[in-house]
């Protein structure tokens, strides 16, 4: 006799990826139930992009205040900051999307069960004390904040997460890491006018991106005050009263009211009893899974954070609907292409970038050509900082494939965006330089190269 299941599929995490999921498999006709012990929308619109992008935009206030007297606006007292505004506001959006999110699910027939998931077996979960048995498992659990264990004073320092609930504004903070978060948080706090120091172990941050770009935001950020420390190694995070104090390897040490670890993300498999289940971790804690997003368990499938490829609300959207689709749409679809996926870090100017960067389009074809143009854009002419950005575009030889584009400059997130359909779409160089520009734009650059 065919056994009986409670659910066709059972998703583990109410984020992105699980709720794109359940969605879709209730779309193909499928009963979809998502447990989550949190609320719904997952890091990306409880305690990542979204709020990220909401401070990312007060932040830039301040900065087109400091420039709106070259505009002719005459703002007679100094503006002022308010916070606990700011906070508030992020939070009632944040608190409209959960709900978007609880209604979507419910409108598409999805149960949403509150509680943690653990698994007992490859075709059960337990929430709340109740059992379900489902025919498939997706495991959507996302990732957390992760600070060195052997770090000494880890009991001091806080992480993203902490910084969207703060009380208040710290005075001085000091950001350790080199990768998206640390970058946009240096950006998000300095604009805001907290006094702040990024740290980073290595000689320039942003690694695996365009040495050439990543050197010009450095530049970018200092030019607007911020402090980058590279080659700084932390030995340890004290607390002195009020202060905290960080010290480092070369016995340098640094006071401030924050220390924000921003040193990666690991995933939440922790205490899922997913091993029990016959589902292979690797040695960072995320889901082994194959091209089909399959674990070593056949009956349970992972997609997001905590497969660790690509930590990106995009990426898990794209592998959510690629794994349904296969699961439940009949017939075979291709395996998920990973090329060509633009990215942008939201530091103070934007940096976004798809494709190769100049050493990897190089090492695929010594021949590559680079373009660059590094200029004024119109809307910082009359500022007295007259910030520049930069535009950088690298091709096969004479006129062949675009195989990288870069910019860090206002907007670059937005303008990259359209760059990467060209370049998804296989365009050549001489396909840019046939297109008519929008002027006067920095996008038109991309064209005029
Ligand atoms: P990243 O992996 O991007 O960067 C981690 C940084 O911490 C690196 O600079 C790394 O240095 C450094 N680091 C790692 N271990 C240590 C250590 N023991 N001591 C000191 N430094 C250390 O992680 P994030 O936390 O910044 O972000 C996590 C992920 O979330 C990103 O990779 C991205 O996928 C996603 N994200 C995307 C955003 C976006 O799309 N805009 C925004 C925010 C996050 P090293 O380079 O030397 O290894």
């Amino acid at each position: 006799m065919a056994e009986k299941y409670d659910y066709d599929l059972f998703v583990i995490g109410a984020g992105s990826g699980g709720v794109r999921a359940a969605r879709r498999a209730a779309g193909h006709g499928r009963s979809v139930a998502v447990a989550e012990d949190d609320l719904p929308g997952g890091t990306c619109v409880n305690r990542g992009c979204i709020p990220k992008k909401l401070l990312f935009y007060g932040a830039e206030y301040g900065e087109r205040l400091a420039c709106a007297g070259e505009f002719g606006w005459n703002l007679e007292a100094p503006p002022k900051f308010a916070w606990r505004h700011l906070r508030d506001g992020k939070d009632r959006e944040v608190a409209r999307l959960n709900g978007v999110y609880r209604r979507l699910l419910k409108e598409a027939g999805v149960a949403l069960l509150t509680g943690r998931a653990r698994l007992l077996d490859a075709h059960t979960v337990i929430v709340a004390e109740r059992r379900f048995r489902a025919r498939a498992i997706l495991v959507a659990v996302g990732g957390r904040p992760w600070v060195p264990r052997d770090l000494p004073g880890r009991e001091h320092v806080s992480t993203s997460d902490d910084l969207f609930r703060l009380q208040q504004l710290p005075r001085r903070a000091l950001i350790v890491g080199g990768g998206y978060i640390a970058v946009e948080l240096a950006g998000i706090l300095h604009g805001l006018g907290v006094a702040t120091i990024l740290l980073y172990r290595g000689e320039l941050f942003l690694r695996g991106f365009d040495p050439e770009i990543r050197a010009f935001l450095a530049q970018r950020m200092r030019a607007r005050g911020m402090e980058l420390r590279f080659r700084a190694e932390v030995a340890a995070v004290e607390r002195r009263g009020d202060e905290l104090r960080l010290r480092l390897a070369d016995g340098d040490t640094l006071a401030a009211d924050m220390v924000l670890y921003a040193t990666g993300r690991r995933p939440n498999t922790a205490g899922m009893g997913l091993a029990e289940a016959g589902v292979r971790l690797d040695a960072n804690g995320a889901v082994a899974v194959d091209e089909e997003f399959r674990s070593s368990a056949p009956s349970v499938y992972a997609i997001g954070d905590v497969i660790g490829r690509m930590a990106l609300t995009p990426v898990a959207l794209a592998e959510a609907e690629a794994l349904i689709d296969r699961l439940y749409g009949g017939g075979r679809r291709p395996p998920l292409d990973y090329d060509c996926i633009p990215t942008a870090v939201f530091g103070q100017p934007n940096l976004a970038t798809v494709g190769l960067t100049e050493p990897e389009a190089r090492q695929r074809r010594p021949d590559a050509e680079t373009h660059r143009s590094v200029f004024t854009p119109l809307q910082n002419a009359l500022s007295a900082r007259r910030e520049p950005a930069m535009i950088k575009v690298i091709a096969e030889a004479g006129g062949g494939r675009v195989l990288g584009a870069h910019m860090v400059g206002p907007d670059a997130a937005e303008i990259m965006q359209g760059v990467a359909v060209a370049l998804k779409a296989g365009i050549d160089k001489a396909g840019f330089d046939a297109t008519v520009g929008i002027h006067p734009t920095l996008a038109e650059e991309f064209v005029s190269l």
